[in-house]
């Protein structure tokens, strides 16, 4: 009943902490709701209503200076990251955990036993584990929500009568925005006009199917769910394109009410998480096993009862090593932080460690190996390569100005002043085309566009259906020059077309390929008039044929500074590179060889003959093909499905809204930073530069995490198995207890909490990228952290018991005073091989003892702390500790560093040779 009493504060913490969330979400609520009640329904009213009422222009858009004063009025259009972080919730969770439980029992039946410092010793263990973990969870999650907020999303906005790329966060009411595919809804916004538009609301209404959206009113009744004229913030365009008018943004957006009321979503457990808890619940059920043997053993033996609970209860409490998951937290955030401090950002937390055993790396080409900064470098017309007339390139570029999704935002400039914006290959062209004197601005006035054919990487070309006056439409097309030259019937030459037969198609192939060589970038262009009336993107794509050729536009592409030592880096660490790129099979092998790779034709494989190929067939040649050319999105998953089938970790690189399906099924999906916001909501890694480097040094930090996840469990799990044999053996040898249960609760969190922490922080060994890759059969203990393990428990208690007997037989010491000795001989010993664990594969004097300025913090810590222990009149009381003379200092320093030199020599002779080349 007493028990019953003592224990009730604790039991009415614990309910009062969920019951105090619960309270505030209920008020949310009802904030919620009163919002939704004065929302002006926008759906109810047509599109010129809408714009009206918001006091905006469709031609023109807002000007800047009304963007301002909107600003100001409503803010910026960003939502709040997570439900702003409860700390009574974090702290109610520390409270979860079987340590806690253990120690509350045990404290509860020694104060029950009137036994008050062994009592007060223990809620202070408790009290201190608590706060430990709730304050390093809190610094953690905070770096975690942090690193979330570095993505940003762009929106094609129109302002003062011009289309802009902004921050979403820029956005105000009344904005007309474009929609394209691929891109996030930046806030809620009222369709205009709608082409094909198709929206994945998954993120607000959990459905999957795209839904179709359009510019008609809706009824006032019409659910969220169903309000087909809106388009939501957060939710992704799938297909087609529109314009549309902000109508909410912020916290005023369906999602943003959300997100006010919805808790953040818990990240999930990684792999090595769940090993780890495996890992710990496996020794709890030996600890749990071993503590009552130990009990009972004594019990038997005839010690008192309490003592045995005490000593039992002790060992269980040191042998679980519950530091491990504070640990995890602090090294997975760190690496996250390292790899961001790289230009990655990590977007799954299972990512960090998995990168760590990827062994192989399959990357785009253009922007990741080149720098995306193309120029044109050659035009050659279908004249010069039939007939060596002089070429008209002009006409060339015209139609790669028609068929061109790059656009320029300051028109009303003069065209020397112009500003291109759009992706690498387009502006390259527009460029050209603005430089040999073709004014994009009149041409568009002159010429309208009726429909266009957006860039796919399945299609390979684009196309612009134009109107030129007096009903006729031409309709212009850029793209894969052996697409475009497929669909040509004619060839231009000069101002007359000419039929194309077998051998002049054969000579233009001729000069493609001369082209390619080079490692060019070749666009081919051609038009055609059309007669039927066509509107829609859907009717222009039958209308792509019969086209007449005009020529071949050349772009060269620089190589990224680095790239060639990167791909140096990934071999020798055992990763195998993999080029996947879209471009002509030539073009892809001569950048292939630039960077690096020793290969020649036979290794290049293109999309159309792996369509010939079964899996089978393909899975034997897969280790022979170190390039893949002219490749389609759909083609990646075979890829990578083959080389996962050989138990390989698979990095792959995407971009487009088509690579999502191949991103998530790679083992970490990496997009690059200039990608879809589709390709990016998917992908474990993000390339903020778009850069080759980052996935090698994300690889190298991945690395790093595994390494001191292991490192600190090799510490903890050598101070527990030290304990727990210390305890047992002099048990066994009928010597009294070596040690109190509260001096080991004080090792176990004062002095060891620190080093365990410190050995998260320590620094990249060198040889990490030297090492071969772990691939999916990594393993959480692995052999040398056995050994070690066990080499560092065996030669402590060999050493401690020593003492312990020598102490009985040789001294007049009281038990008090021997258990102080071995008590700070014990925690001079750890505090010695915490030095041993920063490398499981190298001796301590291979490196710098002053690298991890966080251990020798812990170390002077501990230090402290022990004096404290001894000589401070309260903790002497607590811990039943005595002070030590100076010889007894001498004996406890000695055996820590005859520990340290046996534990080093053990590990030269029984890990550190293997290692060596
Ligand atoms: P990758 O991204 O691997 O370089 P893409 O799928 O982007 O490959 O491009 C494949 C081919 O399509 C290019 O070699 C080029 O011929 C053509 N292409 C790409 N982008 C454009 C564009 N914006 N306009 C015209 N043609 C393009
Ligand atoms: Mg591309």
């Amino acid at each position: 009943m007493e028990t019953f009493l003592r224990a009730a504060p604790l039991v009415v913490a614990g309910l009062l902490t969920p019951l105090m969330g619960m309270l505030s979400i209920s008020t949310d609520w009802n904030n919620f709701k009163k919002k939704m009640q004065k929302e002006i329904l926008w759906h109810n009213r047509s599109w010129e209503e809408v714009v009206k009422k918001l006091d905006s222009n469709i031609e023109q858009g807002l000007s800047g200076e009304e963007v301002k004063i909107r600003q100001e009025k409503w803010g910026k259009n960003i939502l709040p990251q997570e439900k702003p972080f409860s700390n009574l919730k974090l702290l109610g969770e520390q409270f979860k955990s079987p340590l806690i439980y253990i120690l509350a029992l045990a404290g509860i039946i020694v104060l029950a036993f009137g036994q008050f410092t062994d009592a007060i010793v223990i809620f202070g263990a408790v009290f201190l584990n608590t706060i430990v973990g709730y304050l390093q969870e809190k610094k953690a999650s905070k770096a975690l929500s942090a690193l979330k907020k570095v993505v940003t999303i762009q929106a094609y906005v129109l302002r003062d009568g011009n289309t802009k790329i902004v921050d979403s966060a820029a956005l105000v009411s009344g904005d007309i925005i474009l929609l394209k595919v691929g891109s996030k809804v930046p806030a809620d916004s009222r369709i205009i006009t709608a082409e094909n538009l198709k929206t994945n609301e998954m993120a607000l209404t959990g459905e999957w199917l795209p839904a179709r959206k359009v510019a008609n009113v809706i009824d006032k009744e019409i659910p969220l769910a169903d309000r087909d004229n809106i388009v939501f913030m957060g939710t992704i365009v799938e297909e087609g394109s529109g314009k549309a008018v902000v109508v909410a943004t912020g916290l005023k957006t369906q999602i943003g009410q959300i997100a006010q009321i919805v808790k953040e979503t818990k990240e999930e457990k990684t792999p090595l998480q769940k090993k780890l808890s495996r890992l710990a619940s496996i020794t709890a059920v030996i600890i749990v096993i071993a503590s009552l043997a130990i009990f009972v053993g004594g019990v038997i033996a005839g010690r008192s009862l309490l003592e045995m609970f005490m000593v039992a209860v002790a060992v269980s409490v040191a042998a679980i090593p519950e530091g491990l998951p504070i640990a995890m937290t602090v090294i997975l955030a760190l690496g996250m932080q390292r790899i961001l401090k790289r230009k990655g950002l990590v977007r799954k937390l299972l990512a960090a460690e998995t990168l760590g055993s990827t062994s192989i790396i399959a990357t785009d080409k253009t922007l990741t190996l080149t720098e995306g900064k193309m120029r044109v470098s050659d035009i050659i017309t279908g004249g010069e390569m039939l007939d060596q007339t002089q070429g008209d390139h002009v006409s060339a570029l015209r139609i790669t100005a028609f068929a061109n999704e790059a656009f320029i935002e300051n028109p009303e400039e003069t065209m020397k002043k112009w500003q291109v914006r759009g992706r690498a290959t387009d502006k390259a062209l527009l460029l050209a085309a603005i430089e040999a004197g073709i004014n994009k601005k009149k041409l568009d006035e002159q010429f309208p566009q009726i429909a266009e054919l957006p860039f796919d990487a399945n299609r390979k070309y684009l196309a612009s259906l134009r109107s030129a006056g007096k009903g006729r439409q031409v309709l212009y097309l850029s793209g894969a020059p052996e697409r475009v030259l497929a669909l040509s019937q004619f060839v231009a030459i000069g101002k007359k077309k000419r039929k194309l037969t077998a051998r002049s198609r054969k000579k233009i192939e001729t000069t493609l390929e001369e082209l390619t060589r080079k490692g060019l970038r070749i666009v081919g262009v051609g038009y055609r008039n059309v007669r039927t009336q066509a509107s829609s993107a859907a009717a222009l794509e039958s209308l792509c044929n019969d086209l007449i050729f005009v020529g071949f536009i050349a772009l060269r592409d620089p190589l990224r500074k680095g790239v060639k030592e990167a791909m140096e880096i990934c071999r020798r660490a055992g990763m195998r590179p993999i080029i996947i790129t879209g471009d002509h099979r030539l073009t892809a092998l001569s950048v292939a060889r630039e960077v690096g790779f020793d290969i020649q034709e036979k290794h290049v494989l293109e999309g159309k003959d792996m369509d010939q190929m079964t899996d089978k067939e393909f899975a034997e040649i897969v280790d022979d093909i170190h390039v893949y050319a002219r490749m389609e999105p759909r083609h990646k998953m075979r890829i990578i499905d083959a080389w996962q089938d050989r138990g390989e970790v698979v990095a792959m690189t995407g971009d487009g809204i088509n690579d999502a399906p191949a991103l998530k099924k790679a083992d970490i999906g990496i997009a690059l930073g200039s990608g879809t916001e589709v390709a990016k909501e998917v992908s474990d890694l993000v390339l903020l530069d778009d850069n080759f480097d980052v996935i090698v040094a994300a690889v190298e930090e991945g690395r790093s995490i595994i390494d001191n996840i292991r490192k600190v469990i090799t510490y903890l799990l050598s101070n527990s198995f030290t304990e727990t044999i210390l305890i047992g053996a002099s048990l066994f040898l009928g010597l009294p207890l070596p040690i109190t249960a509260a001096q080991i609760l004080w090792i176990n969190i004062i002095e060891d909490g620190l080093p365990d922490i410190a050995l998260a922080f320590e620094p990249k060994e060198k040889d990490i990228m030297k090492r071969k890759p772990e691939g999916h059969k990594i393993s959480l203990l692995t052999r040398e952290m056995k050994t070690l393990i066990f080499i560092i428990g065996i030669v402590t208690d060999i050493l401690l018991l020593g003492l312990l007997i020598w102490l009985f037989k040789y001294t007049d010491y009281d038990i008090a005073h021997i258990r102080s000795v071995i008590f700070a001989a014990l925690a001079v010993n750890s505090l010695f091989y915490a030095f041993s664990c920063r490398s499981l594969r190298r001796n301590i004097w291979k490196i710098n003892p002053f690298s991890n300025k966080f251990l020798i913090f812990a170390w002077i810590f501990g230090i402290a702390m022990l004096l404290i222990a001894l000589y401070v009149p309260l903790f002497q009381t607590l811990l039943k500790t005595v002070p030590l003379t100076i010889f007894d200092w001498q004996l406890v320093v000695g055996l820590g560093i005859v520990g340290l030199v046996l534990v080093e020599a053990t590990k030269f002779l029984f890990i550190v040779r293997k290692f060596k080349p």
